[in-house]
């Protein structure tokens, strides 16, 4: 069997089991946190996320995928101190995040003529050596797509993401916005990249109910993440199960992925706010909520198990 690389190494593809397949375990900006640290504890927030996490497994899921890249705080140090206390797997991505522009250390590190973006070296690095010295391997890239478009940095951090998968085979996951039909310039885009579609996760998907859409999507190869379970402001809990049921009713369970987008500390709100916007959007959710309500509308065991275990499992082993 395959290996799959983890924060604490690499382990057999066929151990993965349930996975989660987007979440997060912080998201912050480090130079803020510097500079502005407010009541940040390193080790309360470290413990904090032992608990949930572990919590979490104890709830039946064995693996998470977390996609925290450049752009959205990555810290391996930090997440090796919390994988070090979970009994579960933690996957970490290599990749950068933006909607928009590239940071300023990019802009003017520029391709070599004919040769490798220096962005798709570092995520080389990243896979084939490990991240910052410390050996931890990313199993997966990342790189993001939103409503502005294909930007001009977007499009280099998302070319420099296929280079670098053709170079080491990892997969890919997109962050998208299915209501501006991103998907499409994403398809385009790694398509001219020959990146292999069937190891590729279009982010966010399950915001859109939009049925032909997401069949559309499906049938490049793509799997769509069906990834914000408990983002109920942007589409409720009700579209999101019941998208869910009917692309599997069509056939389409081998096409999907499950999970929350959810973290154990993300600066983006302000403490205490998330409760209220979102009460539900916690790692737990899909096994509380979600996967009741998907026997419920008719999607089997099977079925279930298939978005939770065999897709990730694919994803990750080709
Ligand atoms: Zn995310």
């Amino acid at each position: 069997m395959a290996l799959v690389e983890t924060v604490r190494g690499p382990v057999d593809a066929g151990s993965l089991g349930t996975t989660l397949m987007h979440e997060h375990v912080f998201i912050l900006n480090e130079e803020v946190r510097e500079n502005y640290p407010g009541d940040w504890n390193e080790t309360s927030r470290v413990d904090d996320a032992v608990a949930k996490l572990t919590a979490l497994y104890d709830r039946g899921c064995q693996t998470i995928v977390d996609p925290t890249v450049l752009g959205l705080g990555r810290d391996i140090h930090r997440i090796r101190r919390v994988a070090d206390g979970v009994p579960l797997n933690i996957v970490v991505a290599t990749g950068l995040y933006t909607y928009n522009d590239l940071p300023f250390y990019f802009k003017y590190r520029l391709p070599r003529s004919g040769g490798l973006d220096p962005m798709a070296e570092m995520f080389i690095g990243d896979i084939t050596t490990g991240i910052a010295g410390t050996g931890v391997k990313a199993a997966f890239l990342k790189c993001a797509i939103d409503d502005e478009g294909l930007t001009p940095g977007v499009e280099r951090a998302m070319r420099a993401v296929c280079r670098a998968h053709r170079e080491t085979a990892a997969p890919i996951t997109v962050h998208t916005h299915p209501a501006s039909l991103t998907g499409r310039d994403v398809l385009r885009v790694l398509r001219e990249e020959s990146v292999d579609l069937s190891r590729v996760v279009l982010g966010h998907s399950g915001d859109s109910a939009d049925l032909d859409y997401l069949t559309e999507m499906a049938d490049s190869g793509c799997l769509l993440g069906m990834d914000r379970f408990g983002i109920d402001v942007i589409t409720p809990f009700e579209q999101r199960v019941q998208t869910v049921a009917a692309l599997c009713a069509r056939g389409y369970a081998g096409s999907m992925v499950l999970s929350h987008d959810a973290s154990c500390y993300i600066d983006w709100f302000p403490s205490g706010t998330i409760g209220k916007f979102a009460p539900r959007w916690n790692y737990e959710h899909i096994f509380d909520d979600v996967l009741p309500a998907l026997r419920e509308r008719d999607v089997t065991e099977d079925q279930i198990e298939t978005m939770l275990v065999a897709n990730p499992r694919r994803y990750f082993t080709g």
